[in-house]
């Protein structure tokens, strides 16, 4: 399961997922190209509803019944294209070479078995150990994620942990396999700061250890700034910006991106806090153009005619008609046309 001379692991082309309803068809994911690398983070950021958990779901194919992921969307991994197999060679796929984690622990966890048999799970379902090795080795994989007294620790029931022990008991679970790649989201949204840290830098060490390549959802964009190498901007279902963190965030490319910026107080404190005016227009119908164009202080015609193509240079790109990137100096979002 090789990954390219870049380090790519994993490709994402064209991902389109949409929800066929009574109400109409909800394009909430909708032309999405993602690339993750070994041993790096990609932050995925975008207000809620953008559509990154959708996108995140539809890498492991786990979203629900009236979801569909259309004709044409690739997740190229290990040589295959996932979208296109089997239900069963997926299965063989989810938690051994791709993991999961989301932001409560609870959703991976069962309440009435003890967390070591359940780290020891994926190891027994996927590497096929014998219960003594998989339960000595769900030991080992508990005090690497910092769990003290591991082995009595092993036998207890999830109740028994705090929020941040559990999310720890999780990530232990998910990298068992040691898996190619690891989806994350928003993995401490629901912790208190320190407990934050604590858990991106165990990240960041395991992914190192491990060289897992790291899809991180966000929506903080302070989280990126500490622990991700790469970012991706969503907005209304599509990248919009991507690049490395330093690169994108000291000179974003899009007005969206800038506007979150400005949005995020921890990242520039001189600034004064910018709300993004207006909402996210209706998946039912997105606009013809730039889907920002309604909202973007430096919209011009051509935005609402035509929708614009990532472009750039190497790995930073953005998708807008704006010829140049302004530094973030330039403070809040207006002053751009023209
Ligand atoms: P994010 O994680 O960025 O907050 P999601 O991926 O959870 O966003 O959601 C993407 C979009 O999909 C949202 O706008 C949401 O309203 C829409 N969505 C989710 N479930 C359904 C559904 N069953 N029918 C129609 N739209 C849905
Ligand atoms: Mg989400």
């Amino acid at each position: 399961m090789g990954s390219t001379a870049d380090g790519t692991v994993l490709r994402v082309t064209d991902l389109r997922t949409y929800f066929h309803t009574g109400q109409g068809i909800f394009r909430a994911v909708d032309g999405v190209d993602l690339t993750l690398r070994s041993g790096r983070t990609l932050g995925l950021v975008g207000e809620s509803g953008s559509g990154k958990s959708l996108t995140a779901f539809s890498i492991l194919r786990l979203t629900d019944r009236s979801a569909r992921i259309q004709e044409g969307s690739r997740v190229e991994f290990g040589g295959r294209d996932l979208v296109s197999l089997s239900e069963k060679e997926m299965a063989a796929i989810r938690g051994r070479d791709i993991s999961m984690i989301f932001q409560e622990p609870m959703t991976a966890l069962n309440p009435v078995h003890r967390v070591g048999a359940q780290v020891a799970e994926p190891l027994r379902r996927h590497l096929g150990m014998r219960r003594r090795e998989a339960a000595e080795r769900a030991v080992e994989l508990l005090d690497l994620v910092g769990i003290r007294d591991a082995r009595a620790r092993a036998r207890d029931y999830p109740h028994q942990f705090s929020g941040g022990m559990l999310q720890r008991v999780v990530i232990a679970m998910a990298l068992a396999c040691e898996p190619r790649v690891l989806l994350a989201d928003e993995p401490t949204t629901a912790l208190d700061v320190t407990i934050q840290e604590q858990i991106l830098t165990l990240l960041r060490r395991l992914q190192d250890r491990f060289a897992t390549a790291v899809l991180l959802i966000t929506h903080d964009l302070g989280v990126v700034a500490q622990s991700c190498d790469d970012v991706a901007v969503m907005y209304a279902g599509r990248v919009v910006e991507t690049g490395p963190v330093a690169r994108v965030f000291s000179a974003p490319r899009h007005p969206y991106t800038r506007a979150l910026l400005a949005t995020t107080p921890t990242l520039d404190s001189s600034a004064p806090l910018v709300p993004i005016p207006g909402t996210v227009p209706d998946s039912r119908h997105w606009p013809v153009g730039c889907r920002f164009a309604e909202r973007c202080p430096s919209v011009m015609p051509r935005c609402r005619q035509e929708y614009p193509p990532m472009e750039g240079s190497g790995t930073a790109r953005a998708a807008c008609w704006l010829p140049v990137a302004f530094p973030r100096s330039a403070g809040t979002v207006e002053t751009v046309a023209s």
